[in-house]
């Protein structure tokens, strides 16, 4: 939690869970709308999917195409930006944004071009093979807000952290399966491991991470081809005990680009109590970020006085609702919020 006054405090993750995590898709394949979209969808789960713009519609490989990317956009999850051309970016100059063949053009052309389609801010990116360095750092955090790169080791994972986290270089994992696969039996290791790496997130509060990239049934693996496939069956198993963690309360499933607004938001909110009395409770919530970006609700947690049985909450572009505190230990009200969308006011009934 961090508290803003006495009685007002900013959850640490979205609706008090323990830790966050992220899916991540790499490189926009065709795989991602035929069968990830019905397992995230059957349980409501949003991923990130990073899309190689000059790849879509080209009909080559297991390319994707736009209309399916608009397709999962207009369901709620991220699209994000793997680059034009899929390059390593430290070997490219840095160029100029309208240069293709540089470190620049990759970086600002697939944002744009996305940001074109899509009618929404690209704030996600994901280094082609997942390689950096300080200069590419330091370019690619002046189009994007967070990059998500490799890195975890599974023996000793260290996730990244709730508070000021490596933002262009996100710690992710990437379950890597056995050379021989001849039935589904043969994952089942790598999906413990897999578990037991997300899970480590719990007792760290931090934000876990997923590596994908093509997610194909168990039959087709061999011809389908791809970097690290996972099964479907192998991605609904991790699915159905990621469902678990999340309805216990103990995980934050969420697209990298909300994570990223809710940890940006949680640490510039200021308080402005208006009003606090025997009788009401009024306050605001204001970061001074861009809006057009940022507007992600927080969780606030609202100490009520003990006295107060029930009590009356308006929020803008909310219905207002009353509420009853009869047991001693729900003197906490929890309120869902975006920081600058005006006052919230509490009155005692
Ligand atoms: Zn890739």
């Amino acid at each position: 939690m961090r508290e803003l006054d006495g009685r007002i405090s900013v959850s640490t993750w979205y609706q008090g869970a323990e830790c966050a995590m992220s899916f991540t898709f790499d490189d926009g394949t065709k795989d991602h709308s035929l069968y990830v979209k019905p397992i995230l969808e059957a349980r409501k789960f949003k991923g990130t999917f990073f899309a190689v713009t000059g790849w879509l519609d080209s009909g080559q490989g297991n390319a994707g195409t736009w209309a399916m990317l608009q397709e999962l956009d207009g369901l709620g999850h991220e699209i994000a930006s793997h680059c034009v051309t899929h390059p390593a970016l430290p070997q490219l100059p840095e160029g100029l944004d309208t240069t293709p063949g540089t470190a620049r053009y990759e970086l600002a052309h697939a944002k744009a071009e996305i940001e074109a389609r899509l009618k929404k801010p690209v704030i996600s990116l994901a280094y082609p093979f997942t390689a950096r360095s300080e200069a590419v750092d330091a370019l690619a955090g002046s189009y994007y807000l967070a990059n998500r790169n490799g890195g975890l080791d599974a023996d000793h994972p260290v996730w990244n952290p709730s508070h000021s986290p490596q933002w262009m270089n996100l710690t992710s994992f990437t379950p890597r399966f056995p050379a021989v696969r001849n039935s589904p039996k043969d994952d089942l290791p790598v999906l413990e491991r897999t578990k037991s790496a997300l899970e480590s997130a719990i007792p760290q509060r931090g934000w876990a991470i997923l590596m994908t990239h093509a997610v194909v049934p168990f039959a087709q693996l061999a011809t389908y081809g791809g970097w690290e496939t996972q099964s479907t069956e192998w991605f609904t198993d991790l699915c159905d005990w990621l469902q678990v963690k999340r309805n216990s309360g103990a995980m934050w499933i969420d697209t990298m680009g909300n994570v990223t607004r809710y940890i940006r938001e949680r640490d510039a909110a200021r308080l402005e109590l208006s009003e606090a009395t025997e009788k009401e409770i009024r306050f605001s919530l204001v970061d001074g970020l861009d809006r057009r970006i940022f507007n992600q609700p927080l969780s606030v947690a609202v100490q009520i006085p003990a006295n107060w049985k029930r009590v009356h909450v308006d929020q803008p572009s909310q219905r207002p609702q009353t509420i009853s505190l009869k047991r001693k230990s729900a003197r906490t009200l929890w309120l869902q919020m975006v920081p600058g969308s005006g006052t919230v006011h509490i009155r005692r009934l």
